[in-house]
């Protein structure tokens, strides 16, 4: 028997563990800090994108087969160690992702109001790192700095009314607040133009079709339309939605601004106000032949109550793991770390690519897996881990333990919802009847 144990049930994960099952005599722990699977599809993906959320019935099909289980609210590197876990398993695979916010180093990151995209999507997904958050949404200028689809989550999710929420599965919390705020201004910034923004048609043409918001974009900022022409056809689509949010102006009460050329440089806050941002200090950019942005030495100022970040994720590291400081993720090769330790994922490539890049990223690394470890060392695998964690008092969530969690949630649901998330771990252990 080969024993594997994948640490994070994201997509990654499980599209691992099934690429793994079809092996024969494998027996496979997918464990995870949260009591509750799937990563990001759960805590990140949109809550008004409950179709791309579906793909996690995928996922419940490999955890709901015999070679497979999850064991959840264990978190390696505190819980267990990795080198406990190279000990008890063939193989350790670490798909993490990369849930820390890539800091934003510019005078006044810290100041209150700036938070990062990791923070505030956790937020109003129900992330229970995130759940007190309060974001300030009293402000009514609000700048989103990033040119990706998060940033345009972010945007969106700022500028929906209550009943454009029907049918998601935002948070209570966040339902309350989002409702309660004031939030008139969105600026969307990045510091290279239309041509270079990492955004996909379909998210980008949400904006164009909201109740009480409408985005704008500087005809100036758009390159001659023939130049489109060189653009690969996804990328011309969605500069096609921005020529489109230049020529039709919509009058609606909340503004959702594409300042392009804009990279930030400094954010001021209020003394009276606690320090609270202010402001941000934008300098305009101009992009040279390898259309790297740099500095025109021209500046404005974007008032602004609350500022998020939106400019890429980093892996958090793990005692006894080698780790890529520069790219922020695992040191791998290919996906190997060690004799034994494996990475997949947003924890090995860094956060790119949709959810299913991870699919053809975890039928490599099982093949490496069973490339590498051909039949069983005689390790204990998961009754090790079981007897390990037991002298520990440590007790994991099983799978069915989450289907008693996903059920209290989904009759939770307010009308028209699909569920209502529980958003803290003790109210998640609590619905198991622990
Ligand atoms: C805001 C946002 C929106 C997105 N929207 C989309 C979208 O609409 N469509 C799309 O295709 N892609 C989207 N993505 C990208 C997609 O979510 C990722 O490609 C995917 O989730 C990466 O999978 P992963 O398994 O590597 O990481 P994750 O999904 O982050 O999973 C990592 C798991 O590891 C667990 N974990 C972490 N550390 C430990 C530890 N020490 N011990 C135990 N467990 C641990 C975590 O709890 C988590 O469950 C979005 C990403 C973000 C951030």
């Amino acid at each position: 028997m080969r024993h594997v144990a994948i640490v994070g049930s994201g997509p990654a994960g499980y599209y691992t563990a099934e690429a793994l099952q079809k092996a024969d005599d494998i027996a496979i722990d997918v464990i995870d800090r949260l009591p509750v699977p799937y990563g990001l599809i759960r805590t990140g993906v949109a809550p008004d994108h409950q179709s791309i959320k579906a793909v996690s019935r995928r996922y419940e099909g490999v955890a709901l087969t015999d070679n497979v289980r999850f064991v959840g609210h264990v978190a390696v590197g505190d819980d267990i160690g990795i080198e406990e876990l190279t000990g008890l398993y063939d193989a350790v695979v670490l798909a993490t992702g990369a849930p820390n916010d890539r800091p934003l180093a510019i005078p006044g990151a810290d100041l209150p109001g700036v938070i990062g995209s990791a923070a505030f999507v956790g937020w109003y997904n129900g992330h229970p790192d995130f759940a007190r958050l309060a974001p300030p949404l009293d402000a009514a200028g609000v700048a989103v700095i990033g040119n990706g689809n998060v940033a345009l989550d972010v945007a969106r999710i700022l500028a929906k009314t209550p009943a454009e929420f029907g049918g998601s599965d935002i948070v209570a919390h966040a339902r309350d607040a989002l409702a309660g705020g004031n939030v008139r201004h969105i600026h969307i910034l990045g510091r290279r133009g239309p041509h270079q923004i990492a955004m996909t048609p379909k998210e980008l043409g949400e904006l164009g079709h909201l109740e009480r918001a409408s985005p704008r974009v500087d005809p100036g900022d758009l390159p001659d339309e023939g130049d489109d022409a060189m653009l690969e056809p996804g990328m011309r689509k969605s500069v096609t939605h921005l020529r489109n949010f230049a020529s039709n102006l919509v009058a609606k009460p909340v503004t959702i601004d594409f300042d392009f050329f804009a990279m930030p440089v400094a954010i001021e806050g209020r003394e009276e106000n606690g320090g609270r941002v202010q402001r941000v200090i934008v300098e305009k950019t101009a992009l040279d032949a390898d259309l790297r942005s740099h500095g025109t030495g021209e500046h404005y100022a974007i008032e602004a109550g609350l500022v998020i970040s939106c400019i890429g994720y980093q892996t958090p590291p793990i005692p006894g793991v080698p780790y890529e400081h520069g790219r922020g993720r695992f040191a791998n090769d290919d996906g190997r770390i060690l004799p034994g330790l494996y990475c997949v994922g947003w924890a090995r490539r860094g956060p790119t690519g949709t959810i299913g890049t991870n699919k053809p990223d975890g039928a490599r690394i099982a093949e490496l897996i069973l490339e590498d470890v051909p039949r069983g060392t005689g390790k204990t695998g998961r009754s090790g881990l079981d007897r390990l964690l037991d002298s520990r008092g440590v007790t994991p969530v099983t799978f069915r333990d989450w289907r008693r969690i996903e059920a209290a949630e989904v009759q939770a649901a307010i009308e028209g919802a699909p569920r209502e998330k529980f958003v803290s771990i003790e109210a998640m252990i609590e619905a198991i009847g622990r």
